[in-house]
């Protein structure tokens, strides 16, 4: 437009400077000419257009010469009077033509011909101005629905609000409530900025959420600074992958973790269990009081290693209904005495009709024992009153049930963290830090979830929500009918490890079991062949043959001996090991044991 203002004056008068200020929706200066003006006469026509844009209502942002400064001491023409043409754009004033003459007064022709292309000017830039109204309608239309905050960033780190997730963020950012978006703001915009791939993540403290902002290539090369700034909120996708990255770290862990417990297993089992023969048969006190103290020193890093491969067991929980108030109460009454003792009220009222939850009976109650006896721990800080409250509710086919405590509660940096492993703040020998990260991994594998929340000083509040079961009536499995009694009968054990052998020997033979040992599965199976056993106490994984393949020769050779096995593992992880477990039917005792679970076992096989 600037370009055919100019060529139509051409043919009308000499000037010095044309310049054109167009109004509207994108404010714009052009100025052209100033081909022989020195400073002063610049300054002093920038002065009179400031003041006749004020005058038609127009914004001004000071002129942008459209030429380069003439060479210093150029003359400087006399003062002349500029002429001033208001451009009519539509409905008000878009903008305005100003001329500055060169020659002499123009006539009256050369004015009406000098508004004649004003006129013209006028048409074309309400034509402009239409269009640019038309295509920011279009690009609103477009933007507004979008859910990231699209702004532009013009020079000195202006940024201004494309659409209304752009004015939404800008407000938060500001501190201004959101529906008062502002129209622009001044952003701490890095210099150089970024490249456009690369984005700037930063969180927000007052609405506590994580944004990614993300630059555009520059949108014109004349002007690099102008870019397209993408905000977005990242906050769920952020916690998605920090999920993620704890799942991942969590397998690692279980796996290692696994390893370490495997290998703890079997000296594990042979400490225990010879304490506790060793117990069983001394009769001096100071004896029996050191061989307690190694037996239950003994339990406690059994009670570890148990927990530890709580921790990594990544088997899927048995689902069967669960009566959640059955649950609550037997575990209650467990603690009863030690609330009693501690002065710790306990409020469960169960509403009417709760539903079962589908999962696995044991694992529940772990999960419970461990967040019962954390709240004890809590409160027996407790500055006030100590009450545990229990409730339940159901919605949506969801049983959710809160614990909570008046304890000290949990300080928000411990917050997120007391869900991982090892993380404990009591001392040491109390805690381990591991029964949080149980519970959470059960409540994963019941397809549930476990959130805890705090106030300062208003104690702790852990949310469970498991899925509510059907109730089914379990089907009965029919009696065994008696067979021969096991109990001071012939027992066949079979353990690679020396030393867990010879205790199973010494502990079966102090009950009056007639012991025989076998070192692996093919020596076992020559014993089977030459004699009668009642029962056979076997590891399962040995070398040559391991107790898998020894029950399956069983089966095959002896059919009615297959229901004499008990099997011993240090491995309960392993998915092959489970699934023959539980085709085969036969118990497993996990090591380490206690021999009183060993006699139990043998006990109970006599009794089927
Ligand atoms: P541990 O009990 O062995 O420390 P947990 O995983 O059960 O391991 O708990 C981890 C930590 O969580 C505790 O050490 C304690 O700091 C915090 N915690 C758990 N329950 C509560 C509670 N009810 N009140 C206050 N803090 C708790």
């Amino acid at each position: 437009l600037a370009g055919e203002v100019e060529a139509a004056l051409d043919r009308v008068l000499s000037w010095e400077a044309v310049v054109l200020v167009a109004g509207g929706p994108i404010p714009a200066v052009m100025a052209r000419g100033g081909r022989n003006l020195g400073r002063p006469a610049r300054e002093g026509l920038e002065d009179k257009l400031a003041e006749a844009a004020r005058a038609a209502g127009l914004g001004w942002s000071g002129l942008a010469w459209g030429e380069s400064l003439p060479p210093p001491g150029s003359p400087v023409p006399a003062a002349v009077e500029p002429l001033v043409f208001p451009l009519m754009a539509g409905s008000g004033t878009g903008g305005l033509l100003t001329v500055l003459p060169s020659g002499p007064t123009p006539g009256e022709g050369q004015l009406r011909l000098v508004a004649a292309v004003a006129q013209q000017a006028a048409l074309s830039l309400d034509r402009w101005l239409q269009d640019a109204r038309r295509e920011e309608r279009r690009l609103a239309a477009l933007l507004e629905p979008v859910p990231v905050g699209v702004t532009l960033v013009e020079g000195d780190s202006r940024v201004r609000p494309l659409n209304q997730a752009a004015r939404r963020m800008l407000a938060t950012l500001r501190g201004e409530p959101a529906d008062r978006g502002p129209g622009g703001t001044q952003l701490p915009v890095p210099a150089p900025m970024p490249a456009p791939a690369a984005g700037i993540e930063f969180s927000c403290r007052a609405d506590q959420r994580t944004y990614l902002a993300r630059w555009s290539a520059p949108l014109d090369p004349a002007h690099p600074e102008i870019r397209a700034l993408i905000l977005s909120d990242v906050t769920e996708s952020r916690g998605r992958r920090e999920q993620e990255m704890k799942a991942e770290k969590m397998l690692a862990l279980g796996e290692m973790l696994s390893g370490v417990a495997h290998e703890l297993n079997n000296p594990l089992a042979s400490v225990v269990g010879f304490s506790q023969l060793l117990l069983s048969q001394a009769h001096e006190e100071k004896t029996r009081r050191r061989l307690t103290i190694i037996a239950e020193e003994a339990q406690r890093a059994r009670r570890i290693v148990h927990n530890l491969l709580d921790v990594a067991r990544a088997r899927a929980p048995a689902r069967a209904p669960v009566d959640l108030e059955e649950l609550v109460n037997g575990i209650l009454s467990l603690f009863a005495h030690q609330f009693r003792l501690e002065n710790i009220q306990v409020d469960w009222a169960p509403p009417p009709g709760l539903p079962p939850v589908l999962g696995d009976r044991h694992q529940l109650q772990q999960v419970l024992v461990n967040l019962i006896s954390n709240a004890q721990h809590a409160l027996r800080s407790a500055r006030g009153e100590r009450r545990l409250r229990v409730q339940a509710d159901t919605a949506g086919g969801r049983v959710r049930l809160q614990l909570s405590d008046t304890g000290p509660g949990i300080p928000p940096a411990h917050l997120d963290r007391i869900f991982d492993p090892f993380f404990t703040t009591k001392e040491q020998g109390v805690g381990t830090g591991l029964g949080l990260a149980i519970a959470a991994r059960i409540l994963q594998e019941h397809g549930g979830a476990i959130h805890a929340r705090s106030e300062p000083a208003a104690g702790a509040v852990f949310t469970l929500d498991l899925p509510a079961g059907e109730v089914e009536v379990p089907a009965r499995r029919p009696e065994a009918a008696p067979q021969r009694p096991v109990q001071g009968g012939r027992v066949l054990v079979v353990e690679d490890e020396d030393a867990f052998r010879l205790l199973l020997e010494e502990a079966l033979e102090q009950q009056n079991y007639h012991v025989t040992t076998a070192a692996d599965g093919a020596a076992a199976l020559e014993l089977l062949a030459a004699a009668e056993f009642d029962a056979v106490v076997s590891d399962l994984r040995m070398p040559v043959m391991d107790g898998l393949q020894l029950f399956q020769q069983i089966q095959d050779r002896r059919p009615e001996l297959a229901d004499r096995f008990v099997f011993m593992t240090g491995d309960l992880l392993d998915q092959g090991t489970r699934t023959f477990l539980e085709e085969c039917g036969a118990p497993c005792l996990p090591k380490p044991f206690g021999l009183e679970e060993l006699h139990r076992a043998l006990r109970r096989l006599a009794s089927r």
